[in-house]
């Protein structure tokens, strides 16, 4: 790849990874296929009943669902769930285009981390494009509380830093916090092997619940009491708070563009991260959307969604 710093990028050819959701335990095929510029990350449901099919943007108003996994869906029930360490995969390569065809209701889980996708990724390579990147930068600190948890957007110069800290009752967990400059690089040895988790004592309320059905020692790291029970141990002796930071790369890149800025979450899930965005957002004097190496091109428009900012920008509305 031919070093184009600041360009958009998408895959050189497809990349097809299949197998099983960790919640539905459906089996699915996705093909991730290169996309023009400008098109962002979108989803091709196939599959629905009747033999119909939906796009769906990756982007934050998609979100139905944030509760254990980040849910993509819209008006007519057509979903795609668990798109989280995909999303993740796409961004911590800063792969800015990409179309992916989905035959079932959810992203295989594979092993439990990004390592399948980011292997699918680099099978395929990744191309520039001829269009400057657009990024989302974080101008003023936003911040919110979500019972003990928080979550905190602040401005960073060049980069995206992530700085993420759990705090589990589990002695296996306990605390742990990490921070990291976040570029493929970082990503790929850092973070993109970070496996799921979860403790065995919530397994039955899960499975009651419609979740977890195919939860395995093969895709996720278990926790019963102080033991782990994957024979294989851990990767990294905090793959917990690493795979928090993973999902909150792939909950984040719902904004619609790589983000410039801090992220500081203390205990974050899916809803936190999704509520984070939505308060950025609403902010509009917190953040406005740059081109690399330009000037920030607008402050963030009143009332205008960023997805929407960027269609009209696709349209050279506004920008003349
Ligand atoms: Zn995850």
């Amino acid at each position: 790849m031919r070093a184009k710093v600041g360009y958009q990028t998408t895959l050189r050819e497809r990349a097809t990874v299949s197998g099983l959701g960790v919640h539905s335990a459906a089996p699915a095929q996705i093909v991730i296929q290169p996309a023009d510029a400008d098109s962002g990350i979108v989803f091709l449901r196939t599959g629905l009943p009747g033999g119909r099919e939906r796009l769906l943007e990756a982007r934050r108003s998609n979100v139905t669902q944030t509760s254990l996994c980040t849910v993509l869906g819209d008006a007519t029930g057509a979903s795609v769930g668990t798109v989280e360490h995909l999303l993740a995969a796409l961004s911590g390569l800063q792969i800015d285009n990409a179309f992916v065809e989905i035959d079932g209701p959810e992203t295989p889980i594979m092993d439990g981390s990004a390592a399948a996708f980011v292997d699918a990724i680099d099978q395929a390579g990744v191309v520039h494009q001829s269009r400057p990147r657009r990024y989302l930068k974080v101008l003023k600190p936003v911040r919110v509380e979500h019972n003990d948890a928080y979550a905190e957007f602040s401005p960073a110069d060049h980069s995206f830093r992530l700085d993420v800290e759990i705090d589990f009752p589990s002695s296996v967990i306990g605390r742990q916090r990490r921070v990291f400059n976040v570029d493929p690089a970082t990503f790929r040895r850092e973070i993109a092997r970070a496996r799921t988790f979860g403790f065995v004592s919530d397994v039955q309320k899960l499975w009651q619940a419609g979740f977890a059905l195919g939860s395995s020692l093969e895709n996720s790291v278990a926790i019963d009491g102080e033991e782990i029970l994957n024979p294989e141990g851990l990767r990294y002796s905090d793959e917990f708070v690493r795979h928090k930071a993973l999902d909150a790369i792939g909950d984040l890149s719902l904004a619609g563009a790589p983000i410039v800025g801090r992220y500081r979450a203390y205990r974050p899930g899916h809803k936190l991260n999704a509520m984070a965005l939505e308060a950025l957002f609403k902010n509009r004097s917190a953040y406005a959307f740059v081109e690399a190496g330009a000037k920030p091109l607008f402050p963030a428009l009143g009332g205008v969604r960023a997805p929407a900012v960027a269609r009209g920008l696709r349209a050279g509305i506004g920008l003349t």
